[in-house]
């Protein structure tokens, strides 16, 4: 036995590995590349990654060989990191010039991280019992009586060894599974860890489609296709048969025992997409979202590593997931921002995806009804194979849309007479109607009726929101709440009202315009409680409501079949942004919003309110639909050599002064680098923030080489600028939101 020596990444913001002794006692068996070792790092004890053994290690001679410090501890559990695994997570950080340490970090479940002794148990899952006459006939009355119980119980003997995490996701309480327990209709057990289980079971064929020819073709090229790296993207109107698409080409992976990675924007916010897939196969499935306990996720991430897990569905994260025999990757509403995230480590989930599939040389599969223009692009160019899908699956038809001059009407709360007038005639015909607008609360500002001071957030330089339920004022920005004043500071006058209108405001108003109707709001405060939004979309789609009011919250995904209006409220939001992006999203929302209507048999319209009904953009949108205007867009892109034809990075920095992080940025800027402009520095959209001030300095250059070239020479230099330590900064890579 000699000395050996690891390199680590550590869960710590700095672009570096770490090298530690391994004592000759721990020695063997032998340590591996992607193993969990516990090291002391300052004063604590963390969890470090195993990058390199002894040989591999260069930096070792220059070390002071009694300084290097012991690893404390190898844990010695299965939870290694495959050397697949370890290999994508370093591209990602190399990509996205972010600390190594911490990619690991946000990779894995919060258990793993953790230097205290594991406890795994066996995750318990449901199945069904054997019936007996008895039995059969307390079944009989659950079917008459008990509808929601029945369905569980239908689920459950379609889907045996569904887990607990699954069942509350599609909505379903523990009283309900306890009532099926009690009568002895249900059991509980530990699952069996079996690896390729779906080997030997049928794959369900039930409640399969009949393809249309559209979507016949694209399933046999990917089919085709489904040894090597190809993306492919699915370009098709809501309801019009992506997901049949995405389950038939699973088929064939699956059969083949491979496992398959669904990627989607909020799992809990489309619970009937979760349902489709609980139905359509009956192998077992993990999810991977926010709303799961900390061993749950573990349990999944477990599942995933050890093959029990057929599918893994969930959030941008669970791109990480161990899929050990992985086949295909598929990425649902590839354009919805949620799938980049926004703080620290700052990746796009189907970019990264991508990645994987290049790097494990598999089919991927991004679909969207409205494509991001990136995406597009790469389409065009033939990076990735196009596919679309023009009609509506089975027989509904494609919604109209139509823009509603708000200057030529008469307006009651936010209301035009004439969609007043549509709404009462839908409703007449005992049909739903979605209102859509994009802000909640009850008033985005109060101020004072005689001085017009309008009360600020005072850490932020932007209005409070007004909360009428909780008779707060609470700022979207920073969250920091404060009772409304009696008086105005400004003239003491007593005059304080709300300006503008919020969805809980805009639900009373309706609720007295429509006092027959029963209304429905669906926002991120209507649902805060758990729960809450899986029990208000059963209640819609049990028609108990006709009036649905909602945020983007309720563009998303969901099928509301008896929906056959929609009204936006407010469709100028974003025309005259200076975010070259916001007129892409604006489209991209008020398609998705126009997606909900008439899925099922019957025609779906959309009324946009605008007072700019001349807008081309507007009018390019309603009358020639997204891909002309995406088309068109992408042209003018090129012309101004803005992404997806050149490469950014944004560089963002914050103090509590606003000259340093201003001058912070400049000093960057003062070296040019080959192939690479800078803009800026200047002040973010919103430049001040919860008390800190903010810039922005944009790095673009036209190739992604040169870019990546450049912000390395750019990192070099901040390691050791002046500035530095006086401002917080971090690095955007391919930013998609420069409002912030
Ligand atoms: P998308 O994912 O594009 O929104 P879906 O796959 O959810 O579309 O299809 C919309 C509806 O049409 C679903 O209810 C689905 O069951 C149905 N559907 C899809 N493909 C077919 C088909 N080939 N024949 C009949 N119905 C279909
Ligand atoms: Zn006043
Ligand atoms: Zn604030």
């Amino acid at each position: 036995m000699s000395e050996q020596f690891v390199q680590v990444a550590v869960p710590v913001p700095m672009r570096q590995l770490f090298t530690y002794q391994v004592p000759i006692a721990m020695q063997t068996p032998a340590i591996h590349i992607g193993e969990r070792v516990a090291v002391s790092f300052g004063a604590r004890q963390v969890i470090a990654i195993v990058m390199a053994v002894d040989s591999a290690i260069e930096t070792t001679t220059t070390l002071d060989i009694k300084k290097i410090k012991s690893i404390s501890n190898r844990l010695n559990d299965s939870f290694h990191l495959s050397h697949s695994l370890v290999g994508f997570l370093t591209l990602c950080a190399d990509y996205y010039h972010h600390p190594i340490g911490d990619v690991f970090q946000q990779a894995l479940p919060k258990l793993l991280r953790q230097v205290k002794k594991l406890d795994i148990k066996p995750p318990m899952v449901w199945h069904n019992t054997e019936v007996n006459l008895e039995e059969k006939s307390v079944l009989k009355s659950i079917e008459t009586k008990a509808p929601k119980q029945f369905s569980l119980y239908q689920l459950i003997n379609k889907h045996q060894g569904i887990s607990w995490a699954e069942l509350r996701t599609l909505g379903y309480s523990k009283a309900q599974l306890n009532v099926l327990a009690t009568k002895g209709l249900i059991a509980e057990e530990a699952q069996e860890a079996c690896q390729f289980s779906w080997r030997e079971q049928d794959l369900a064929q039930e409640n399969k489609q009949c393809l249309s020819t559209e979507q016949a073709i694209i399933v046999a090229a990917i089919n085709q296709s489904l040894a090597q790296y190809s993306c492919h993207l699915i370009d098709g109107i809501t309801g019009s048969g992506k997901t049949e698409v995405y389950l038939q080409t699973m088929e064939q992976v699956l059969a083949n025992d491979q496992q398959v990675l669904v990627i989607v924007p909020e799992i809990g916010l489309t619970p009937q997409t979760l349902l489709r897939f609980e139905q359509r196969f009956n192998v077992p499935i993990c999810l991977h979202h926010s709303n799961l306990n900390d061993t749950e996720r573990l349990n999944t991430w477990l599942s995933a590593q050890q093959n029990s897990a057929a599918i893994v569905i969930g959030t941008r994260s669970a791109i990480f997931s161990p899929l050990h025999q992985l086949g295909m990757i598929i990425v649902d509403e590839e354009h919805d921002s949620s799938l980049k995230q926004q703080d620290s480590f700052r990746y796009h989930g189907r970019d990264i995806a991508i990645l994987r599939a290049k790097q494990l040389n598999i089919p991927i599969i991004l679909g969207s009804a409205t494509p991001s223009f990136e995406t597009l692009q790469n389409a065009s160019s033939g990076k990735y194979q196009y596919h679309q899908l023009r009609q509506r699956a089975g027989n509904s038809s494609k919604a109209k849309i139509a823009l509603i001059d708000v200057a030529k009407q008469q307006m009651e709360f936010g209301l035009s007479g004439m969609l007043k007038h549509e709404i009462k005639q839908t409703l007449a015909r005992g049909e739903q109607v979605l209102v859509f607008l994009n802000r909640r609360g009850y008033a985005p500002a109060i101020n004072c009726q005689e001085c017009h001071w309008l009360c600020e957030c005072q850490r932020c330089d932007k209005p409070y929101t007004f909360h009428q339920k909780q008779q707060l004022l609470i700022c979207h920005h920073c969250g920091s709440q404060k009772r409304v004043p009696k008086q105005c500071p400004s003239c003491g006058s007593v005059r304080i009202a709300p300006v503008g209108q919020g969805t809980e405001q805009l639900e009373q108003r309706i609720s007295e315009i429509f006092p027959e109707t029963s209304v429905v709001r669906i926002d991120r405060d209507s649902t805060r409680k758990k729960g809450e939004l899986s029990k208000l979309l059963q209640e819609i789609s049990d028609k108990k409501h006709q009036l649905l009011i909602g945020t983007q919250m309720l563009a998303k995904g969901h099928h509301f079949p008896d929906v056959t209006l929609v009204a936006v409220l407010d469709g100028d939001g974003a025309l005259f942004s200076f975010d070259f992006r916001a007129s892409e999203q604006m489209a991209q929302l008020l398609i998705q919003v126009a997606g909900r209507a008439g899925r099922a048999s019957k025609p779906g319209k959309v009324l946009v309110q605008t007072a700019y009904p001349d807008h081309p953009l507007l009018q390019d949108l309603v009358h020639n639909g997204y891909q002309h205007f995406a088309t068109q867009a992408l042209v003018e892109r090129k012309q101004a050599l803005l992404p997806p034809f050149s490469f950014q990075a944004l560089l963002r920095a914050e103090a509590n002064y606003p000259s340093y992080p201003e001058k912070f940025l400049r000093s960057l800027t003062e070296q040019a680098f080959a192939n690479c402009q800078f803009a800026g520095p200047v002040p973010a959209a919103m430049e001040k923030k919860a008390g800190k001030f903010r810039y922005h300095l944009i790095l673009q250059a036209k190739s992604r080489r040169e870019l990546h070239i450049a912000i390395l020479q750019l990192l070099s230099k901040i390691a050791d600028n002046e500035w530095q330590s006086k401002v917080r900064w971090s690095l955007d890579i391919d930013p998609i939101d420069l409002s912030w």
